[in-house]
Order: structure tokens, then C-alpha cells, then sequence
């Protein structure tokens, strides 16, 4: 009798195909999926985790960039929600990306309202369907109202209404001009931070590669419950979940210190030294990130790592040398 990895439910014949690597983010041959996932976790994964790391995430937009239109919990994401990292009257302002056409991806604000009491306090943004009585009741007499974004004259017209529908006090005041280039572009530079969902995301793709390679009843045993209670119901601390790491993933774009790729990298290793197993994941050789699977690992000393090309579709195996204990760096190339 077999079981769900994840919530440990008594599988039926067929279980839909669980994907290591979500099929958002591209479909490779092989194509490597799990049958130890129940229809439950995989339909809970795809709009729970999968929909908001592609809306949300680094990996989100550079997806975009690459044209993918894979869907993930049953509907296409055509942008991706950022804020603007520059600018002391702009940060954290909302933006969006999205493809223009073949990967050229457009950046816009979006119409909204910033407040703050003073000028040392941070701004709180409010889009235009958030702008009620209430977000401007936090807001006495004297605070500063900025409305940014929107294309148009018009797009800054109807805030200024809606402004006045909910604050009868507010007065218009000059204008900002925004961080727009000379070519019109925004000059949005991302503000990243790695959200609880987006971690869980992570460490769902790490804990699915870890069945793939040790296979499909390893991840059952017990000193994975506190990940899996992570990544399924949302449960525990965020931190040391996953870290971001200052170096490439890949031996050869450490040494030349140039990016070579442009594909996923997994690697995992268990170091029973350290008792630990790790998971290392870079989608697009993106962001490199280091997952831990758990801290309580002493089964064999092991190490393996596969490629996803974005340019042919295809899979491949890497050479992952076991770096041994004390989290010393691995090598790996292909
Ligand atoms: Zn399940």
C-alpha cells in the first residue's frame, strides 16, 4: 500500500502526475513526475503554491522573460506583481511586469495612493480598489497623500475624486514626476523579498526532487514531517527554511564568474557527517537557494544534481561531487 508524501493518505490506483519541477516553468524531456502525490496535494499545490510564486516571485518575472504560458491552478499568469525598489517617495510602490510580445517585458505603476504621517515613516500604498474610508481614517489631518502611476491624466483625475470621496480635506498638491527613463521605461529595480508562500513553493519543488532521486517512500519517513508540515498545511517558522546563497550553484560560473545558463539546476546531497540533506535550487540559474530537508539525516553519504535547458527542453545529469561534512563547496559541472 502506498501513501502521499505529503499528507500521508492511502493512494488509489491512479493518482494524477505530480511534476518535479512545476510545468509553469517549462516542460522538459523526460519529463519527470511523481506518482506518490495524492489529487488532493497536487490540486492544492498547483493554487496554493504554484499560482503565487508565479505572480510573486524573481523566478516569476524571469519566467515571463522566457515566454512560458504553462499554467499553474488553472489559469495563465500574464504578469507579475512587483514593487518599485528606487526612490524615496516611490519605494514599495506596486507595479506590474508583462510580456509585450515574444519575452519584451513592460513595466507600469500602478494608479494608487501612498500615505504617511510624517516624513520619517514609511509609505503605505493603497491601489484604487483599496482606497476606502478606512485605509485613510489611519491618516489624521497633516499626514502626506501621494497618488502616483497610471498613464494618463485622467487615470490621476478619477484618484483625485475618489481621494476626496473618502478624505473631504484632501487638497491636490504639485506633481511628481516619476522615475521614468528617457525611453519611457520605469525604472523599477525589484524589491525581493522571499515570501512565506514563495518559501513554501521552494521547498515543495526541493522535497519532490528529493523522492524523485531517493525515491517515492523515502521522504515518508519521520524526520521530514516538520518540512512537510511546512509545505502542506502551512505550518511552523519561516526561518531556516531557505537560504539564499552568495554563489552560483555551478563549479564553472564560480571559477570564471560568469552566469553560463540559463536553465533550472537541482542538486541535492545528503551528508550524514553533518546530518544533513540539502537541497540546492536555482530556477533559470536565477537566484541560487539552499534548502535543508531536514537537519536529522544519517543515511548514506550521497550526491547528484540534474539540469533543465530552457534553450532544448531536455534534461540532463550533472557530475555532483559529495563536498563532505561542514557545508564545504560542492563541485559541480556537466
Ligand atoms: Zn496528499
Amino acid at each position: 500500500m502506498s501513501r502521499c508524501i505529503y499528507c500521508r493518505s492511502e493512494l488509489p490506483g491512479t493518482v494524477p502526475r505530480e511534476h518535479v519541477i512545476p510545468q509553469s516553468f517549462g516542460v522538459f524531456k523526460p519529463d519527470l513526475t511523481l506518482s506518490c502525490v495524492c489529487s488532493d496535494c497536487n490540486g492544492y499545490f498547483g493554487s496554493k503554491l504554484e499560482w503565487p510564486m508565479l505572480k510573486e516571485s524573481v523566478e516569476g518575472a524571469r519566467r515571463l522573460q522566457f515566454g512560458l504560458k504553462g499554467v499553474a491552478g488553472g489559469i495563465g499568469a500574464k504578469y507579475v506583481e512587483l514593487r518599485v525598489g528606487a526612490g524615496e517617495r516611490w519605494r514599495g510602490a506596486r507595479a506590474v511586469a508583462r510580456t509585450v510580445k515574444n519575452g519584451v517585458v513592460a513595466t507600469e505603476v500602478l494608479p494608487q495612493v501612498g500615505a504617511r504621517r510624517g516624513p520619517t515613516e514609511p509609505i503605505e500604498w493603497a491601489l484604487e480598489k483599496d482606497l476606502d474610508a478606512s485605509f485613510i481614517a489611519r491618516y489624521p489631518k497633516g499626514s502626506e497623500l501621494i497618488i502616483v502611476g497610471g498613464k494618463t491624466n485622467a487615470d490621476r483625475e478619477r484618484l483625485v475624486e475618489k481621494l476626496k470621496g473618502v478624505c473631504p480635506t484632501f487638497v491636490p498638491g504639485g506633481v511628481m514626476s516619476p522615475p521614468f527613463s528617457d525611453d519611457g521605461k520605469v525604472m523599477l529595480t525589484i524589491e525581493y523579498q522571499l515570501s512565506r508562500v514563495v518559501a513554501r513553493c521552494l521547498c515543495k519543488i526541493g522535497f519532490n526532487y528529493m523522492a524523485l532521486i531517493c525515491g517515492e517512500t523515502f521522504p515518508l519517513s519521520r524526520e521530514f514531517d516538520d518540512i512537510c508540515e511546512f509545505i502542506r498545511n502551512d505550518v511552523g517558522d519561516d526561518a531556516g527554511r531557505v537560504f539564499e546563497k552568495q554563489k552560483p550553484i555551478i563549479a564553472q560560473e564560480i571559477i570564471t564568474g560568469k552566469r553560463g545558463a540559463d536553465g533550472h539546476v537541482l542538486t541535492i546531497e545528503g551528508r550524514p557527517a553533518d546530518r544533513s540533506l540539502i537541497v540546492q535550487l536555482a530556477l533559470f540559474n536565477s537566484i541560487p537557494y539552499k534548502i535543508p530537508m531536514t537537519k536529522q539525516y544519517l543515511g548514506d553519504a550521497f550526491a547528484k544534481g540534474h539540469y533543465f535547458s530552457q534553450e532544448t527542453g531536455e534534461m540532463s545529469e550533472m557530475m555532483v561531487e559529495y563536498a563532505g561534512p561542514n557545508f564545504g563547496p560542492s563541485k559541480i559541472s556537466w
